[in-house]
């Protein structure tokens, strides 16, 4: 990781909603663009900060789409289709309309929609690894949540680690090894509109597209 330097850092000027400057160290790895704290630029060409777009996520997730290149899978934000006017009008209402989702799924504590589920056989008597890809409705998760498996809460299970959702890289013992280091930004939490993967060894998970993964 480079070194930070004051020289590094780029002023984009003031966040068009809270006016919070927005200054960003394009070349740092802590402070290089990232999920948690980006700001986006909106349709109109002003910026919002990482907190506002954070609040605004929940109803406008973020997705991956493919690079122009074809070569890999980036983050987008629908947020950034959006004008000046629009976005605040959409954050003055971003708090009810996390209040009517918490309402909705019960008032637990974080939600998370599946979308994809990839099993990957552990070896002899080891569980296997199981990617689930989806989208926080809301909430925060973190490795070694304990979580439930649907609205009954019938099943238990606890995610090792998180994961970048179009990870090219197979997961093995690694990736939970590098995902469970709290020296990383990087995946060390996933919420409301992050499109994430985690990865659960299990030596069974009964889990499938549309289900809900529940947090207490
Ligand atoms: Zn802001």
């Amino acid at each position: 990781m480079k070194e930070y330097e004051i020289g590094d850092t780029l002023n984009l000027g003031n966040c068009t909603n809270c006016g919070n400057v927005i200054v960003i160290e394009p070349d740092n790895g802590l402070f290089r663009p990232q999920r948690c704290g980006n700001p986006v630029k909106l349709a109109d060409g002003s910026w919002l900060c990482g907190s506002c777009l954070r609040k605004l996520r929940i109803k406008y997730p973020q997705e991956y789409r493919m690079t122009p290149n074809g070569k890999r899978m980036e983050p987008y934000e629908r947020a950034s289709e959006l004008n000046e006017k629009e976005a605040k009008q959409e954050l003055e209402h971003a708090h009810d309309y996390l209040e009517d989702l918490r309402e909705k799924y019960g008032f637990h504590q974080a939600v998370f929609s599946v979308e994809k589920v990839d099993v990957k056989k552990g070896g002899f008597l080891k569980p296997s690894f199981y990617t689930v890809t989806g989208h926080v409705l809301y909430g925060t998760f973190t490795p070694l949540d304990e979580v439930s498996i649907g609205m009954n809460g019938a099943q238990k299970a606890k995610i090792s680690c998180l994961d970048n959702p179009h990870s090219t890289v197979p997961v093995s013992d690694a990736t939970v090894q590098r995902g469970t280091n709290k020296l990383l930004i990087d995946y060390s939490w996933a919420e409301g509109g992050e499109e994430a993967a985690f990865i659960f060894q299990e030596k069974n998970l009964n889990l499938k597209p549309g289900d809900l993964i529940i947090k207490d």
